[in-house]
């Protein structure tokens, strides 16, 4: 289950979006349907739509955002790029999906910034929501920035590899691109404990400043739901940590990997961050306040967690956050109670069922387990989420 928690991240804010149309504007296919066919000689040509591209709004001057195409199969993963657009030329910050959708942001910059050719592609991690695609911005010309780990994650997506590796730039701590009209800071945030590393998500993981329009793309670092805070977790607090302690520009904060299709801030702000430092969920403290009762006194007080979350409109993907800390504080019987409360909230999430039966299963309660997982499947929203489980219920049964 590679990258389970990216992939319920948007599992859990899918819920939200349930019944909205799809997103985005997408450019028309060539050769598909009745726009396609040639009107017959001597017939003047019907005028077309101009092509608009992807969804593509500015945000500051010189930046802007894209938003990504659906990908088939998966509808309800969406995501954001950012283009800095220099005097001569662009810089591309995220490729995700797959090269379908590379291809649609590329022509969507080619069609909304004319003569300012993609020179520089650059990337915040490895995940698919990040970058899945490395041959068309090859092919493009542009150069990938990039950092010594995450360049050998890219290496097994190209068909180039020699000229993947020549033309990359590898960044180990910090890189500048700039012109008279503007500036894009890449850094590196390696992962590892304070003071010198950093609570990120993957072992190397880039942030890129814009300073002069006080703007930090923070990849997935901080994700601000439009109703309430979400969880606090540690790349929250590292994300907070860095801006302070490296004295960035930060006031306007653009994460890549949530929308407002699915509920979310599209561009948020360092406020934002802070408060959410406080308003939010910390996983800590459920941990601290639970451990200090039993898992019997703690299922007797069911109702007042249901209640108490209701009100405070706690989402799957915080209950799952939280869970994972009573797991890991050697809590699993807290945390059973914990997924209880939340799939009364939640009944048709599948992966707070999907948890609460792998918890059963690691207490012994091997029917129980097999009853959860049941409802998991049979929550799945479709058949890849439905694979994934199924692979994981099968891995845990393996270890029994
Ligand atoms: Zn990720």
């Amino acid at each position: 289950m590679k990258n389970l928690l990216c992939a319920r991240l948007w599992l859990a804010v899918s819920l939200s979006c349930i019944g909205e149309p799809a997103l985005a504007v997408l450019p028309p296919q060539a050769g598909v349907g009745p726009a396609a066919a040639l009107p017959p000689a001597g017939v003047a040509a019907v005028p077309q739509p101009a092509e608009e591209g992807l969804r593509f709004e500015t945000i500051a001057p010189g930046v802007h955002l894209i938003w990504t195409p659906p990908i088939p199969g998966f509808e309800r993963r969406k995501a954001k790029v950012v283009v800095a657009e220099f005097d001569t030329f662009t810089a591309l910050i995220e490729a995700p999906w797959d090269d379908r959708s590379v291809r649609q942001i590329l022509r969507t910059i080619e069609l909304r910034i004319p003569g300012k050719p993609v020179r520089f592609a650059l990337h915040s991690h490895h995940h698919d929501h990040s970058i899945q695609a490395v041959d068309p911005l090859l092919a493009a010309g542009a150069t990938i920035v990039t950092s010594p780990w995450n360049l050998e994650e890219l290496v097994k997506l190209t068909a180039d590899e020699g000229t993947l590796r020549r033309r990359a730039i590898v960044v180990k701590d910090r890189f500048e691109i700039g012109d008279r009209t503007n500036r894009l800071i890449v850094h590196v945030l390696r992962r590892g404990p304070a003071p010198d590393g950093w609570d990120v998500p993957t072992p190397e993981y880039m942030v890129f400043e814009v300073p002069e329009r006080d703007l930090l793309v923070s990849g997935c670092l901080y994700n601000k739901p439009k109703e309430t805070h979400e969880v606090i977790s540690g790349r929250k607090r590292a994300l907070s940590r860095f801006i302070s302690e490296k004295g960035v520009s930060a006031g306007t904060l653009v994460p890549t990997n949530t929308t407002s299709e699915l509920g979310f801030e599209d561009v948020c702000t360092l406020q934002m961050l802070h408060d959410s430092l406080i308003e939010g969920l910390d996983p800590a403290e459920v941990s601290r306040q639970w451990g200090a009762v039993t898992a019997e006194e703690m299922r007797a007080r069911l109702g007042e967690i249901v209640q108490e979350h209701e009100a405070r409109k706690t989402r799957a993907f915080d209950f799952l956050v939280c869970q994972s800390k009573l797991v890991v504080d050697g809590r699993p019987g807290h945390a059973l109670v914990w997924l209880d409360a939340a799939s009364r909230l939640h009944p048709s999430d599948p992966y707070l069922w999907y948890e609460s039966g792998n918890r059963a299963w690691e207490l012994g309660q091997f029917d129980d387990a097999e009853r959860r997982w049941a409802r998991a499947v049979d929550a799945a929203r479709d058949a890849i989420e439905r694979g994934e489980l199924r692979e994981g219920i099968d891995e845990k049964r393996a270890g029994k």
